[in-house]
């Protein structure tokens, strides 16, 4: 997975695409249940994604207030992605080097490791009371799941990517925009960029 990870250098722009889709997703996820549901939209707020780039910090946070993952869900899902669409993405991969074949097995999430050498997700679940932390600085091969002190989502996920040195580009609010507009047009939720003052 990394030596193919690696060979999609050329098109690593995709992980923003494949980000911020999922943040659609869990937005449309919450949207739903609120039909049924409608206490679940009874957290204050708003339907969004919001995007943040900081040079300094060498990182790039995006977030959305969508369902979130409770403690099971980060493991069945972010922990078992490796497993479940690596086998097919690779046979795909041998056939065409391309990174947009990433998002159609099924390892979207993966896309975080073309840019970013660690990265965070911190997610809290209506069905859940609390907020947890997973990390992993190898790919997803390997993570840790923390209960997250933090405790300041009241619902949805952040992840927050770890710039490679090489990946710095992407920590600019410029080239963020242009990628939006190039990748996201359809999503049907707001996107919030945050641009820094300095
Ligand atoms: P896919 O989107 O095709 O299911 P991904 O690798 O992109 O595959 O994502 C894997 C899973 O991780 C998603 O199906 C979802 O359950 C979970 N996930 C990823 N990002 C988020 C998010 N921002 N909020 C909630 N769940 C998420
Ligand atoms: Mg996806």
């Amino acid at each position: 997975m990394d030596l193919i990870v690696n060979s999609l250098y050329s098109n690593r722009d995709v992980f923003l695409r494949e980000l911020v889709s999922n943040a659609s997703d869990a937005l449309d996820k919450i949207r739903l249940m609120a039909v049924q549901d409608a206490k679940e939209y009874e957290t204050g707020t708003d339907l969004e994604i919001r995007i943040k780039a900081d040079k300094e910090a060498k990182t790039i946070v995006i977030e959305d207030t969508g369902v979130g993952l409770t403690r099971e869900e980060l493991v069945n899902t972010l922990g078992t992605i490796a497993k479940s669409g690596t086998a097919k993405f690779m046979e795909a991969m041998k056939e065409k080097h391309d990174a947009n074949l990433i998002g159609q097995f099924g390892v979207g999430f993966y896309s975080a490791f073309l840019v970013a050498d660690r990265v965070t997700v911190q997610t809290k679940s209506n069905k859940d009371d609390k907020q947890w932390q997973w990390e992993s600085a190898a790919g997803a091969h390997s993570y840790t799941i923390r209960e997250d002190a933090a405790g300041d989502i009241k619902r949805g996920t952040r992840i927050t990517l770890h710039l490679k040195p090489d990946a710095m580009e992407f920590a600019d609010a410029n080239k963020l925009q242009s990628l939006i507009k190039q990748y996201s047009e359809f999503i049907s939720f707001p996107i919030k960029l945050w641009v820094s003052s300095s």
